[in-house]
Parts: C-alpha cells; sequence; structure tokens
C-alpha cells in the first residue's frame, strides 16, 4: 500500500517534471498561428456569460450591426461558421442537383464539400501560379449551361481581382459567392472585401483574421434576402405575435452565440492594428527570406492582400513531411493549407484524376504555411527564416 503510494506520488512528480519541461518547450515553440485576445475582449466574454444570456442575442445584433457597418453598409447576418455562411449562400442562390459552380481546386475541402452537399456539382479551374487563386483567364472556358455560379477562394487572404471576376459573372448572367473566409480586412481596386459584389462568406475560426473561436458570417444584397438568411439560420422558423410559428423552409441550426459575438466585437476593434502588424511581418519575411533556397514566394501585394498566411512552395525534390519535421524540432510550427481537393477520394470518386489542375497539384504538394500571426515579434520571422534555411539545408 505505501508503496503503491510512493510509486503513485513518484509518477506525479514526473509528471510534474514532464509538463514543466512541456511548458518551456511551448514558451519557446512558435505556432503558425495564434489568436491576438486581449483582457478587455476576455472580462466582455465574462459579463455576457454573467448575463444569463448568452445565445443570440444583443451581442449578436450588435456584431452584425458593426459586421454592416464595415461592409458598406450592406446586410449581414452572424452564423456559426464560414461553412454555414457556404451552405446559406448555395441555398439562397437556389444552387441543387443538375447545377454546376465554378471554384478553386486549391483551397480548404469545404469549400468544394458545400457543392456537393447542395447536390451541385463543383467544376474545378486550375488556378494561377503567382496569386495561387482561380485562374481567370481559365475561368470563362468553364462556364457552360449548367453553370449556375462562381464561389472562387481568396487563398492566403490575398483578394481574386473582383473587376475581372465580376465582368464574367454579369457577361454569363451567373451568381458569385465568394469565399472571403481568408480575407476579411483585405480590399480589391479600393473596395472592401464584404463592401462590393453579391454574397459574400466570412469565417471566424480560431487561426483567421478575426476570430469567434467558430463562426462566419454571410453580407446579402438587400433586407429580403437577410431575411431568407434569418430562415436559413435557424430551421426556417418563424415567429408571429401571438405565439405561434410557421416554418417555411428547412433551415438548419446556424445562429451564432452572444459569447462568440461578444469576442467578435473585441476583435473588430483591433482589425486594423492586425492587418497593419501581419502586412509589416510579411514584408520582413521578403527581406529575411533566403531566396537561394529555390523556395517560391507568395505574391508580393502589400495593398490589398490582409496577409492570413504567408505561405511558401519547398522545391519539388524536398520532402515536405522532412520539412514539417524539421522545423517542429527547431520550434517552429508549420500548416498545410491546402492539398489539391479533387484529389481527394470523395472527389476522385466523383471522376477526378491527377493531371488535371497541374498548377493547383505542384503548389498543394509542396506548399507550408510559415508562422504569421500579430503578436509575432520581428525576431520571430527572423528565427522562421533562418530555421527554414538550416532544416533544407540539412535534408536536401
Ligand atoms: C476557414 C475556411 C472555410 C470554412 O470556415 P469555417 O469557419 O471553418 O467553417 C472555408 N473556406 C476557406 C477557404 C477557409 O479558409
Amino acid at each position: 500500500m505505501k508503496q503503491h503510494a510512493v510509486a503513485q506520488q513518484d509518477a506525479v512528480s514526473k509528471q510534474d517534471a514532464l509538463s514543466k519541461q512541456d511548458a518551456v518547450v511551448k514558451q519557446d515553440y512558435l505556432p503558425f498561428a495564434r489568436p491576438s485576445i486581449d483582457e478587455a475582449t476576455i472580462a466582455g466574454v465574462a459579463e455576457v456569460l454573467r448575463s444569463g444570456w448568452i445565445t443570440s442575442g444583443p451581442q449578436v445584433r450588435e456584431f452584425e450591426s458593426q459586421l454592416s457597418f464595415w461592409c458598406g453598409d450592406r446586410p449581414v447576418r452572424a452564423l456559426n461558421s464560414g461553412t454555414a455562411a457556404l451552405e446559406i449562400g448555395l441555398a439562397l442562390a437556389g444552387i441543387g442537383p443538375g447545377d454546376e459552380v465554378i471554384t478553386s481546386p486549391l483551397t480548404w475541402v469545404g469549400t468544394a464539400n458545400v457543392i456537393v452537399r447542395a447536390g451541385a456539382r463543383p467544376v474545378f479551374v486550375d488556378v494561377d501560379a503567382l496569386t495561387r487563386n482561380i485562374d481567370l483567364s481559365q475561368l470563362e472556358a468553364a462556364i457552360g449551361p449548367a453553370t449556375r455560379m462562381l464561389l472562387p477562394v481568396d487563398l492566403a487572404g490575398l483578394p481574386v481581382d473582383r473587376a475581372a471576376l465580376y465582368e464574367i459573372a454579369h457577361r454569363h448572367g451567373v451568381r458569385v459567392l465568394e469565399d472571403a473566409a481568408q480575407s476579411f480586412g483585405a480590399s480589391s481596386g479600393g473596395v472592401r472585401i464584404g463592401a462590393g459584389g453579391d454574397l459574400v462568406a466570412f469565417s471566424f475560426h480560431a487561426n483567421k483574421n478575426l476570430t469567434t473561436a467558430e463562426g462566419g458570417c454571410l453580407v446579402l444584397n438587400d433586407a429580403e434576402e437577410a431575411r431568407r438568411c434569418e430562415l436559413w439560420r435557424l430551421q426556417g422558423v418563424e415567429r408571429f405575435a401571438d405565439g405561434g410559428m410557421d416554418a417555411t423552409l428547412p433551415g438548419g441550426k446556424y445562429n451564432m452565440t452572444d459569447l462568440a459575438a461578444r469576442l467578435g466585437l473585441g476583435q473588430l476593434a483591433h482589425l486594423a492594428e492586425f492587418t497593419a502588424r501581419r502586412r509589416a511581418l510579411a514584408r520582413r519575411y521578403f527581406e529575411r527570406f533566403d531566396r537561394s533556397l529555390g523556395c517560391e514566394l507568395p505574391c508580393a501585394d502589400f495593398t490589398q492582400s490582409n496577409w492570413h498566411m504567408f505561405q511558401i512552395v519547398l522545391p519539388a525534390d524536398v520532402d515536405r513531411g522532412a520539412f514539417i519535421r524539421g522545423m517542429h524540432a527547431a520550434g517552429v510550427g508549420i500548416g498545410v493549407h491546402y492539398p489539391a481537393v479533387h484529389l481527394m477520394t470523395l472527389y476522385r470518386n466523383l471522376g477526378h484524376e491527377p493531371g488535371e489542375f497541374p498548377v493547383a497539384e505542384r503548389i498543394g504538394a509542396g506548399i507550408v504555411t510559415l508562422p504569421l500571426f500579430p503578436a509575432m515579434r520581428d525576431e520571430d520571422v527572423d528565427r522562421a527564416c533562418d530555421s527554414a534555411a538550416a532544416v533544407l539545408g540539412a535534408i536536401r
């Protein structure tokens, strides 16, 4: 019995030592993304918790009103994810079986999954090697009689050229749902993403430039569309003054909580500063990253992109797994955003195969995301660059 207790205590103190060690390592560890949440926001969320009203309520209404102001007074509805915003956007446009939606193969698989879930067919168009976004010069050739919608993606926060995109959309009479999950705070042609165009979906996932932990919103065209978005958001239910209710369409459960909205309000107050800091860090990457390593750097845009991510494409002869392991061992977190979607099993089962979209496939196979978040110090950029050089030197 006594021995057992001693052994247990020994285990506990070993555990203690381990977690202390772990804490030291973690303190030193540079993640690829980390949200910046200030104490005032934490206090604000605690206040909502104490208020007795924690799901959709006054905080959501205030968040929507500030988002709407941000988006040039267009109607905005808060949702519980960016995926929900995409799903509702497709529903509002009546996308379903027999329809085709054109999108990028170099995106989070969620972008394409929502099209499949709606019963429609995703049609991929290869990306441009410089912007890594859908190649607008190839887009028009993919538009056919079944095309109902364009679903462009602003990868890493670098916006697809909206003027060129909408010129094509208008000429063919197709709707646009912008997957702007990564481009909140970015602009195109001097117009904020969200302040122009057709339907715009933002994500407030933990790693996005503005976060509500999980969340998103959809920017709409008019009050009637906003009303229909509210129906899709919550079971299609309309309530009447006499206490009765009716459901007119099979909506989902997509409402944002007041806790999340309060977090979003705290973030929104810092967005301009977050974006400025991200741009400064991206500039430093361009100054410090060793060009002789043979990696492809991102498009050097310092006016439109919100620098959601700083991504490099490794040379073809480098094993990405080995690079990621080497960087991790050096205390630098690396993300992969994203392998080409059409090569995933679900999409191969829909008939896609390697070789269809060579640029997306090449980038998707070699892309890595280096650390970039507002609280990062300049020295952290230098460390990421130095580690990348050392790791590439060691594994090649
Ligand atoms: C994050 C993201 C989404 C989905 O947003 P969630 O809030 O995670 O549902 C969709 N598309 C892209 C390009 C994203 O980066």
